[in-house]
């Protein structure tokens, strides 16, 4: 039998609603704060994500649907957003408009990692980006704006870790320090980290093996070799989360699995300790765009994981307000009337109702009337010989079984006024 691929799922009907519910609130709370929806391809180069994610990253070296298209160009399924995002800033000269330019995606990602729950190979997640402002005030903003989303949907209880990453110039006596600390340990390192040792230190203090985790936290922190204008950053970053009294831990080891970050460097936890319990993060990336060949300009932005929200939403039982069924289900009495039918069904569904019938051959009155009771119709419409004569249809309350004629030429400004909507009069 053939199956979706290993690490990655179907989302069925039955669960759109959920999907919806995300997506929709996090549309309006991005409204809210300014960002517009940018949508990039879910292929690009692979040199992108090779020069703005760092190649020795987990992302890079292990983790990247690649392949060479027919004209021979290497071109590799996106595994975040980011970089295609800085990418379109400089193609689409965006540095020329007022700055910053804030900009929200949605779409699936892609990583050939070891699938698990809530680590998947095709996974989706909502984004914001705001480029071309180093204020910390925007480094803020975007963390409320995820912090709001969280609320918004009902999880409320989720960590804000942060970490200050420093910049390339801080980054250079630091990443000495952390050289000759590793090297110290070097043969109880994983195989990963020896390796990177000498090509980026700074990921050895996020590896998830326990015995490198172990090593990791007696490493020097970042924190005590911050250049002055990466500390006043952090420092007013704290400052503006004090005075919106949004609550945080600093984690010193909070890297971040991408090295295009710079300075601020946060994650949404969940509280639980799971493996995967990283909701969200994000971080500042000063140096992306000037590195794809754009003018110098400073960048920030988060990526919530959907599917981890989603399973954090089941495991609190947190019930998402899904939309119920509010439509009406047209039935005949007998299969002369099916022209009738069929007008009344296109008619109202013109108006704009969810109008559903029955496909499956004619059958009788009664077993339309429980696949109409099945599938939640609230309201049933019976198209009988007696009544058609009369000009009229009966339409019946699901809920209560009660019934009345009601003339077709009425129906739509009936049904709305029951309804609650008011389409165009004349049915
Ligand atoms: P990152 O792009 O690595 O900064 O990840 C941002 C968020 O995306 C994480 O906090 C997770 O919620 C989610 N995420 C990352 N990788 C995966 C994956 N393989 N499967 C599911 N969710 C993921």
């Amino acid at each position: 039998m053939l199956k979706a691929p290993r690490g990655t799922m179907d989302i069925l009907p039955k669960n759109a609603a959920r999907w919806h519910f995300l997506e929709d609130t996090f549309k309006k709370i991005c409204y809210s704060y300014g960002y517009q929806e940018i949508r990039t391809p879910i292929i690009e180069q692979t040199e992108l994500f090779q020069r703005g994610v760092g190649e020795s990253t987990d992302v890079i070296e292990k983790e990247m649907y690649s392949f060479q298209d027919r004209g021979g160009r290497s071109i590799s399924l996106r595994p975040e957003g980011t970089a295609p995002v800085a990418r379109a800033y400089i193609e689409h000269k965006m540095y020329n408009l007022p700055q910053p330019v804030k900009m929200y995606y949605y779409g699936p990602m892609f990583r050939y990692d070891r699938p698990q729950a809530g680590r998947y190979r095709q996974f989706y997640q909502l984004g914001v980006e705001a480029l071309g402002a180093a204020d910390p005030a925007i480094d803020a903003e975007v963390i409320m704006l995820a912090r709001e989303f969280f609320l918004e949907i009902g999880l409320d209880d989720l960590v804000l870790q942060l970490n200050s990453v420093g910049c390339p110039e801080c980054r250079l006596s630091y990443r000495e320090k952390l050289v000759s600390f590793f090297q110290q340990h070097e043969q109880s390192l994983c195989s990963d980290c020896q390796r990177r040792l000498m090509q980026n230190p700074l990921r050895l203090l996020d590896c998830k093996k326990e015995k490198c985790g172990f090593i990791a936290q007696k490493a020097p922190v970042i924190k005590d070799h911050l250049c002055l204008s990466c500390r006043e950053h952090f420092d007013s970053l704290l400052h503006s989360l004090d005075a919106l009294k949004v609550p945080y831990e600093l984690n010193t080891q909070l890297v971040r699995g991408l090295d295009y970050y710079t300075k601020t460097a946060f994650e949404f936890i969940e509280g639980s300790h799971k493996s995967q319990n990283s909701l969200g993060g994000g971080g500042r990336y000063d140096c992306l765009v000037e590195t794809y060949g754009g003018p110098a300009t400073p960048g920030i932005g988060v990526a919530l994981g959907v599917e981890r929200i989603l399973m954090a939403l089941e495991s609190k039982n947190i019930e998402e307000k899904l939309p119920e069924n509010a439509g009406i289900f047209v039935a005949v009495a007998e299969h002369s009337l099916s022209n009738i039918r069929w007008e009344l069904v296109y008619a109202l569904r013109r108006k704009g109702f969810y109008v559903d019938t029955d496909f499956l051959g004619h059958r009788s009155l009664r077993s339309q009337l429980k696949t109409a009771n099945k599938k939640g119709f609230p309201y049933l419409i019976i198209i009988g010989p007696d009544e058609v004569k009369r000009g009229n249809i009966t339409l019946r309350n699901m809920k209560s079984g009660s019934q009345e004629e009601v003339s077709m030429e009425k129906l739509s400004v009936y049904l709305s006024s029951l309804m609650g909507e008011r389409p165009e009069e004349g049915c």
